[in-house]
């Protein structure tokens, strides 16, 4: 069952929160200040963590970042008395992945913490498709080019065509194919817009004096091999 750390300076909320999740079939330990509260979401392993915003010792902006200086991952939800933008935005900055605001109802609280986990969830099951060519690989769900250990930006349109190269390997495509595989087939778009946008792929993935990741076949089309 999942483990839910809940860090709460207030005992009779703590307590409440508690037995709601112990009802629903959480595991759940609370910490009353912050210093221990980062010590123990540091030191065990947790599904979940509730995150008071004022406690004492260490506040909860300051837990929730030293947090995420070690874990990127796991979800925070931080509960605050106070709702102003500034707090809201503040919580989302120092890393947390929601925020509700006391006093709250307990369903609701639940349905968020519910929601979270299946986000989590959802992505620790799904399997990642990358492609990889050289020292560039592409994550096709994430959308992440890297040359190296460098991340490259490209726009929509340029991954397209990379992850059409990318899956083509050795295969000569013509102006045409890559028109319809990346801009679709009415579009009415010339031919030439193709050469123009091998031209900004080559620019953001070649390395100068080496030869092209994407080759030129001319009277014909490209290939990357
Ligand atoms: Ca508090």
């Amino acid at each position: 069952m999942a483990r839910i750390l809940i860090i709460e300076d207030e005992k009779n909320l703590a307590r409440f929160i508690e037995l709601e999740l112990k009802y629903e079939g959480y595991e759940t330990k609370v910490c009353a200040d912050g210093r221990t509260g980062l010590n123990t979401a540091l030191s065990e392993s947790w599904d979940a963590i509730l995150l008071d915003l004022m406690l004492p010792e260490l506040n909860g902006l300051e837990v929730c970042r030293r947090i995420r200086q070690n874990n990127k991952t796991i979800p925070i939800i931080m509960i605050t008395a106070r709702d102003t933008v500034l707090d809201r935005v503040s919580g989302l900055d120092s890393g947390a992945d929601d925020y509700i605001v006391k006093p709250f109802a307990i369903e609701e609280l639940l349905a968020r913490l519910r929601s979270l986990l299946r986000r989590v969830e959802a992505l620790a099951t799904k399997e990642l498709t990358t492609l990889t060519f050289k020292d560039l690989s592409v994550e096709i769900e994430s959308c992440v080019v890297k040359k190296g250990e460098h991340i490259i930006s490209l726009t929509k349109r340029e991954f397209d065509l990379l992850v059409i190269f990318m899956s083509n390997m050795n295969i000569v495509l013509t102006r045409e194919v890559l028109l319809n595989k990346v801009w679709g087939y009415h579009t009415g778009v010339e031919t030439n817009v193709v050469d123009v946008y091998v031209r900004y792929l080559r620019n953001k993935i070649d390395e100068q004096n080496e030869s092209s990741y994407i080759q030129t076949v001319r009277g014909i089309g490209y290939v990357m091999r």
